[in-house]
């Protein structure tokens, strides 16, 4: 799929085509480090962070996989050693083992702004993914349309997607016969047409960090007579998501990213109210039956959002997230957008500040409506960069060709970290640059 985005990276810093050569002394600005301090002092979320396993490295790389809640391992002792240990069997009923997706899912719906009954958690996005776009595509298919009307011949997907986004879409586009039109993102909305069933869209780009406009997109979709599937794996616990109000009409989303839910944890899938009737699961396994127990030849759907289930839930690692969602009691998401967008506005200006000129592009978007919880820029021997700054007690993460992510994670990343991280970066960026001086 694409590497381009609708801009390309912008310099960050004094505005020099051409880099400095020789090692410039970096070390943070005083003026930087009370401001730091100082917003770390009015931060309403600080005390946020001793909700969780951390030490002196600064993890920025919380979207990828988030920091561990300091409640997962005694939970999961406890579910381990008494649960199954002991009440074994009895735990599907008296532990609520068979009702966890659906209660773990409302535990995730107002973080994604659903109201209850709509999400349900389990198996990973990948296979969520296809869930939503293959049952998105049967309710376009179910529906009543004029006698001259084209077929809905075809899935769009953001050209720059994720790639498990833009496979798991190739093959629910065969299997239903339909064609996936890669489509970049600021073309989206005017590209869905008559002939469009689904649009899947990712709300924040994994790789730029760029928000996208999922109001906007899905109403385009609505318009043309199409459903809006989204993938908010890089948007869910990180900033505010409005599904039920900006109608849309499926969603997935990662339990191991902004959520903390532990190395691959359960992912979750919203089935909008209105669409949960016409939801024809292409994995229809017994746990999403409306008599599992009845164990009947003939499927019969559940009602509601257990209709996204499939088989016996991996109890484990849905139990360890529905702890880790315990850090978000309290916590208004509108305070949690606030400090991202504070974190990553003063990142972009303590490396503007500490880097050599020219040495870093931002593919970032520098508006503020634009730009998800992370920084993603760009320089010369990226991956070298990255192995250094991970040595050096910074960990980011480094994506192809030569990108540099830094996720933002309000819960647990302060304006200290933050400084601390550009500082690294300048001091790696400036030994390279004294090494290579061409830049290369
Ligand atoms: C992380 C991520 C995934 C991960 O899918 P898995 O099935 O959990 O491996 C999918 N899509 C996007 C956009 C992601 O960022």
């Amino acid at each position: 799929m694409s590497e381009t985005t609708s801009d390309g990276p912008r310099p960050v810093g004094p505005a020099s085509p051409t880099a400095t050569a020789g090692p410039v002394s970096p070390g943070p600005s005083p003026e930087l480090a009370a401001r730091a301090a100082a917003l770390d002092a009015a931060d309403p979320l600080a005390d946020r962070r001793k909700a969780f396993v951390l030490d002196d490295t600064v993890y920025l790389d919380g979207n990828s996989l988030g920091a561990l809640p300091a409640a997962v391992p005694g939970r999961l002792a406890e579910v381990v050693a008494r649960e199954w240990g002991e009440l074994r069997i009895r735990s599907w009923t008296e532990s609520g083992w068979w009702t966890a997706p659906e209660r773990v899912g409302d535990r995730v719906a107002p973080l994604v702004g659903a109201a209850p009954g709509q999400v349900v958690v389990g198996d990973s996005t990948s296979v969520n993914i296809f869930k939503a776009l293959v049952a998105a595509v049967r309710i376009t298919e179910g529906r009543e349309a004029p006698a001259n009307a084209p077929v809905r011949d075809e899935i769009l997907v953001d050209a720059a997607t994720f790639p498990t986004d833009g496979y798991i879409a190739a093959s629910a586009a065969r299997m239903t016969g339909r064609t996936v039109r890669p489509v970049p993102m600021a073309e989206l909305a005017d590209a869905v047409g008559p002939r469009t069933a689904v649009v899947l869209a990712n709300h924040v780009d994994y790789r730029t960090g760029e928000l996208h406009d999922l109001p906007g997109i899905t109403a385009a979709a609505h318009r043309a007579g199409a459903l809006a599937v989204w993938d908010l794996c890089h948007s869910a616990g990180a900033l505010p998501v409005r599904l039920d109000e900006d109608g849309a009409d499926l969603a997935v989303g990662c339990g191991y990213k902004y959520l903390n839910g532990g190395p691959g944890a359960p992912a979750f899938l919203y089935v909008r109210a209105e669409h949960q009737g016409a939801f024809d699961s292409p994995l229809p396994g017994w746990n999403s039956h409306a008599e599992p127990f009845a164990m009947a030849a003939a499927y019969a759907p559940a009602e509601g959002a257990v209709r996204g289930r499939v088989g016996t839930p991996d109890i484990l690692s849905m139990l360890a997230l529905e702890t880790a969602l315990e850090v978000w009691d309290g916590v208004d998401i509108e305070q949690v957008r606030e400090k991202s967008l504070a974190l990553t506005d003063f990142f972009l200006e303590c490396v503007a500040e500490s880097v050599p000129a020219g040495r870093v592009g931002s593919l970032t978007p520098a508006e503020r409506e634009r730009r998800g919880s992370q920084v993603a820029l760009r320089c010369p021997g990226a991956e070298r960069v990255m192995g250094e700054l991970i040595r050096r007690g910074v960990v980011g993460d480094f994506r192809r060709p030569d990108v540099l992510r830094f996720g933002f994670t309000p819960l647990y990343t302060s304006f200290g970290d933050t400084l601390r991280a550009a500082s690294v970066l300048a001091e790696v960026l400036a030994e390279v640059l004294a090494e290579h001086p061409a830049g290369g």
